[in-house]
């Protein structure tokens, strides 16, 4: 499994290169000293390993953005004028548009969660959570029985609301090997105290 951090420095998320040593505070979450891939030993940093570690966030191909829903918690590449980082954001509104040869066109409005500034961005910016991977299982199981039917589907998303108590622990399991409940994070770390 990969993981990413959120780094005390900027707020931003960085993929994990490796993970160095860990500790325990006397009070509250352990942390781990996090070697950021693409950076060297100046950049470690100890990080609490409940708050600012996670699985890390994937990026999209066009044929995913049905998985990206208002509301959902996202990494989204915030060009500035000095720096592009990866922060936390969350979608506010997605447009919908018909893909062509390039692949997804759609817009997503979102808001960043440590400036609280809105953007539209294509989906090449926006990496979604893995929590949203039984979107894209539903979408292909339900794409596979619409193929058996001689209906057209003209790319019916109406499917991808189905509330998450729909999906199977096994389907979830499946596919995330290791995390126990996508709600709970930490839960991937056995010491975590659940801090929600
Ligand atoms: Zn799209």
């Amino acid at each position: 499994m990969e993981f990413e951090s959120k780094s005390a420095r900027d707020g931003a998320w960085y993929d994990v290169g490796t993970f160095l040593s860990h500790r325990y505070l006397d009070k509250g979450d352990p942390e781990v000293l996090v070697r950021f891939a693409g950076f060297g030993p100046d950049e470690d940093e100890w990080l609490n390993v409940c708050k600012h570690v996670r699985q890390r966030s994937l990026p999209c191909e066009a044929s995913e953005c049905v998985a990206v829903l208002p509301g959902d918690l996202i990494l989204c590449f915030q060009e500035g004028k000095d720096q592009a980082l990866y922060f936390d954001a969350h979608v506010l509104d997605a447009q919908r548009r018909r893909h062509d040869v390039r692949g997804c066109r759609c817009r997503f409005l979102v808001r960043y969660d440590h400036d609280q500034s809105e953007e539209i961005v294509p989906l090449r910016k926006i990496c979604r959570r893995p929590e949203t991977d039984y979107r894209l299982l539903q979408l292909h199981a339900a794409n596979d029985s619409a193929a058996t039917d001689q209906q057209k589907t003209r790319g019916d998303t109406s499917k991808v609301n189905t509330p998450r108590v729909a999906v199977s622990a096994t389907e979830t399991m499946q596919h995330n090997t290791g995390v126990a409940d996508p709600d709970f994070p930490g839960q991937c770390f056995p010491t975590c105290q659940n801090n929600k």
